[in-house]
Formats: structure tokens, C-alpha cells, sequence
């Protein structure tokens, strides 16, 4: 007999197949014991990391019966292409697998005995979409970032159409989404700043796709963002056409369990020895990374505030103006010579700088952490909201400013960070959200309300919990659409 499967496809990088797989375990683990497998797609070549083939192989051994890889065969491009932009590239790529790889991967689990049940795929895998529609197979989204970005994306395409010029010369406008604050038009997704980038078309190609889906899934939960999950609600993100089925069912975020850690981090040695709620953590995602002139303003900041830190450094970017390297970017680089000179004498004991990486998830839930300095993607802010740790945001990429938005304004978890017109923020301008955050009455309120707010992230999963309703929610649909619609092509 054939066995149900549900069919995973993320965007290729760490944090997408992370979160994907967190998806998969977690509808296995609401489904009846060997009543389901989870596949999952992987784009390769240079998009798999050896990160990301050891993380995979963790996962497979971990869960050898439920969860399978399929990886698409390598499909070489021209990544050095100077006419489009890197995320244009980026696109097409993704574009490219999807049409050579997609659908020959869905015929090749359909022949290996499995019933394809559902399809979710990342926003950013959109070219699926039409095929899978072809294929008639249920297709929902996974929406790894929160119900402000989702909003804002479902209203984007709208506001593309209310103005006719590109929004990077709209600078110091203010935009306005249903259920969002106003937002800066250059606080925009970098994609969509220029309407001549042929990543602009893609990404209004994507906005305008969520709403056509079965049901799009989001990680996040609804008393975290009630104003945008209202808006939504009400149909106002989604004009001229139904709003689809939305499933709020976060935070789902890394599980520990599956890291295999032979030692533990330094820093978590370090931080056993330091008092409880005293340090601050400073790390900006998985790709951010700041020029020498940034690192050094942030070590001036640090060592004049006279708090206690934990800092992730990553190698500046070979391009200066960037505040982002890709994850195949050298690695290796000297400490010392970016940060200002004495800086580690002078801050030793109360200061630790790590290079590259640290166990972001154990170090936010070590009881020495009470602050995080974050570039606020959106895996970082509910590891942080999970751990009850407020934060400092300091955005660099992607739907980080709409992040900071939603965390500053209406949660008031996090405290922004004052930047100038090049998005350079001094020293003192540092040292002084890191003391209202770490020594002030505000961020004594600030502790409060992240632990009031974590407490709320656990009740959403408890039984009957809105998070815990919504999957249910979400199963009994698949359930529904699998019994209604003519059985697809691929049974
Ligand atoms: N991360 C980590 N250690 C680091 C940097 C990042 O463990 O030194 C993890 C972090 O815990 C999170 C992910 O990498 O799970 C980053 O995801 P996020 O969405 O916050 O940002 P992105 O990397 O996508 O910009």
C-alpha cells in the first residue's frame, strides 16, 4: 500500500531547510504514529554547504523511517553574470532547479510508493507553484518569517501598483500597510528597492502567488502579532482576491536535541561564570557581517558601556558598502587586526569576542544572557522570545526593518537602534541603547514583558492553544482537499 507523505521544498540556504525541517517534525509529530513521511527537496551545488550535507545526514540518521532528502542533481548556472543583480541570480537559480528538477523529483517519490498528500513550499520557490497546480496536488506556503512581513507582502504588489517609481527614490517616504507602522519605502526587502531589477518583477510575482495557495502556513503565533493577524483576517492585506486560509502555528524554532555537540562552545563555558542576567549577546544572523569602520564604532560602543558581552564577529565583507557575506565566504580572518587595538585586554573578564558562529539557541537560554543585540531575522527573534530575552534591533537585510518594526512597536520587546543616513550606527549611539537595555528602569520593563511574552509563546502550544488549534486546523484541510479533489497525476 502506498504511504502518505507530505513533500517539503525550501529555499536553498541554512535557515530555510532548518526551518522546514522543524515543519516536518512537527507534523509528524501531530500525526498518528507511521501515519506519515516527510520529503524533502534540496537544491545542491555550491547552495549546499558542507553545513548544511552534515545537517542533513544528522537529520537522516535521527529520523531514518520518517524523513528523506531528495537531492536535485547539480545544475550548473553562471553566478558571475554582471548585468543582473546577486539576488536576481539568486532567483533564477531557484527558478532553473524547479523547472528541470521539480516535477521529476514528485514523479520519482510518487513511483517510490508514497501518496502525495501536500505540497509546502518556501515563498522564495513560487515557480513550483503553477506546476504543482498542473499536478493537482494541494500546495500550501511555509512562511518562515511573522505575520507583519506576511501582511506587508500580501499588500506589496498593491502598493507597487499605487506608485510609479522605484522605491529606493522614494528614500524618506513613509508607506503604509494594513496592520503594520509605517514604514520607510527604502526599509523595503533590498529586491524590491528598484523596479528596473529583474528581481523586482519576481518578488511582486511571489507576493501576488501567496494568496492563490491552499493555505499559507506562518511561523508565528497569534497573540505575538495580533494587529497584523487581524488585518489579514479582515481581507485587508489581500485585495482582489479571497484571502486564502492562514495557519499561524509558530514558534517553531531549532530544536537542540538533533545537534551533535562533542564539546561544549567556549562561550558557554564562559558564560557559566558570569552572573545571571548580566551579559549581553551580540550576533547578527547567519550571513550578517559589518566593514572594519562598523566593527570598530561597535567595540567603542561595548567597552564604553561598560557591560558585560558576548560577541559573534564574522570576516568584513570584501565590498565594503555590504553589510551581508554569502555563507561560501572565506571564513578565516585575524581577529585582531578589525577590532580597535587593546580592545580584548582592556574588556578581558567582563568581554568575550568568538569568531564566525556560536550555539545561538543554548547561549540565549544561558541564565548569564539578559540582552541580544539582533540583526532581527526572524529565527533570531523567536529564539529570543522563546528564551525571554529582550533585545536591541539593529536590522541589516531581507524583511529585517518590518521585523524591527513589529518588535519595537507594537510588541516592545526589542529597543531600536538609531541609525545614520548609511545605515552606520556610532559607537555612542551603541553605548547608549546597551545601557538602557542592561541598566536602566526601561529595560528592567523591558525583561518583564519578554518573560510575559514567553509565557504566552508556550501557551500557544499548550492543548487548545491557538497555535496547537491551528495545526489541527491545518491537517484536517489536507485531509479535506486530499478527499474532494480528483486524485492528481502522480497516484
Ligand atoms: N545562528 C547561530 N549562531 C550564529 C549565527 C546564527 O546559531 O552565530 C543561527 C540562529 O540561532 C538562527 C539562524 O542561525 O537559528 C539565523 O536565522 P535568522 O532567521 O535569525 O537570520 P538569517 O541568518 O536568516 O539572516
Amino acid at each position: 500500500m502506498k504511504k502518505d507523505t507530505v513533500v517539503l521544498y525550501p529555499a536553498p540556504g541554512m535557515g530555510h531547510i532548518i526551518s522546514m525541517v522543524e515543519l516536518g517534525k512537527l507534523i509528524l509529530r501531530h500525526s498518528p504514529p507511521n501515519s506519515i513521511t516527510i520529503s524533502i527537496l534540496i537544491t545542491t551545488g555550491p547552495y549546499e554547504t558542507p553545513a548544511i550535507t552534515s545537517y542533513i545526514t544528522r537529520i537522516s540518521h535521527t529520523y531514518p523511517r520518517s524523513i528523506t532528502f531528495h537531492r536535485f542533481p547539480h545544475l550548473s548556472v553562471d553566478t558571475d553574470d554582471c548585468s543582473r543583480s546577486h539576488t536576481a541570480i539568486q532567483f533564477d537559480i531557484i527558478r532553473l532547479n524547479t523547472l528541470h528538477h521539480f516535477s521529476h523529483s514528485l514523479h520519482h517519490i510518487a513511483q517510490t510508493d508514497h501518496h502525495i498528500r501536500a505540497l509546502v513550499i518556501d515563498f522564495f520557490c513560487t515557480s513550483a507553484f503553477p506546476i504543482a497546480a498542473q499536478l493537482r496536488i494541494p500546495t500550501y506556503y511555509f512562511y518562515t518569517s511573522g505575520a507583519s512581513a506576511l501582511a506587508a507582502f500580501f499588500y506589496l504588489p498593491k502598493i507597487g501598483e499605487q506608485v510609479d517609481k522605484s522605491f529606493k527614490d522614494l528614500a524618506s517616504t513613509y508607506l503604509h500597510f494594513p496592520g503594520l507602522p509605517k514604514l520607510l519605502a527604502s526599509h523595503l526587502p533590498e529586491p524590491v528597492l528598484d523596479r528596473n531589477d529583474p528581481a523586482y518583477g519576481d518578488f511582486i510575482y511571489f507576493c501576488s502567488h501567496l494568496s492563490k495557495a491552499d493555505g499559507v502556513i506562518v511561523n508565528t503565533f497569534e497573540d505575538l502579532e495580533p494587529i497584523p493577524v487581524r488585518a489579514i483576517a479582515d481581507g485587508c492585506c489581500v485585495v482582489e482576491a479571497p484571502t486564502p486560509p492562514v495557519y499561524y502555528i509558530g514558534p517553531i524554532i531549532l530544536d537542540s536535541i538533533d545537534e551533535e555537540v562533542e564539546k561544549k562552545h567556549e562561550c558557554l563555558v564562559w558564560l557559566d561564570e558570569q552572573p545571571n542576567g548580566s551579559v549581553l549577546f551580540l550576533c547578527f544572523g547567519s550571513r550578517g557581517s559589518f566593514s572594519e569602520a562598523q566593527v570598530r564604532e561597535i567595540a567603542i560602543g561595548l567597552e564604553r558601556s561598560e557591560q558585560r558581552f558576548l560577541w559573534v564577529v564574522r570576516a568584513p565583507p570584501r565590498n565594503t558598502n555590504s553589510k551581508q557575506v554569502s555563507e561560501y565566504e572565506e571564513k578565516d580572518f585575524d581577529l585582531n587586526k578589525v577590532l580597535p587595538d587593546g580592545f580584548v585586554e582592556r574588556t578581558k573578564g567582563r568581554g568575550l569576542v568568538v569568531k564566525e558562529w556560536a550555539p545561538q539557541v543554548e547561549v540565549l537560554n544561558h541564565k548569564a544572557v539578559g540582552g541580544f543585540v539582533s540583526h532581527c531575522g526572524w529565527n533570531s527573534t523567536l529564539e529570543a522570545l522563546v528564551a525571554g530575552v529582550p533585545m536591541i534591533a539593529w536590522p541589516l537585510y531581507a524583511e529585517q526593518h518590518l521585523n524591527r518594526a513589529a518588535l519595537v512597536e507594537d510588541m516592545k520587546m526589542a529597543i531600536g537602534v538609531e541609525m545614520e543616513e548609511d545605515e552606520f550606527v556610532s559607537g555612542s549611539e551603541l553605548e547608549r541603547r546597551v545601557r538602557e537595555l542592561m541598566a536602566s528602569e526601561k529595560g528592567r520593563e523591558m525583561r518583564e514583558r519578554s518573560t510575559e511574552m514567553r509565557e504566552r509563546a508556550l501557551k500557544a502550544w499548550e492543548e487548545q492553544g491557538s497555535s496547537a488549534n491551528a495545526l489541527n486546523k491545518k491537517h484536517k484541510q489536507i485531509d479535506g482537499n486530499t478527499a474532494t479533489i480528483v486524485r492528481g497525476k502522480l497516484d
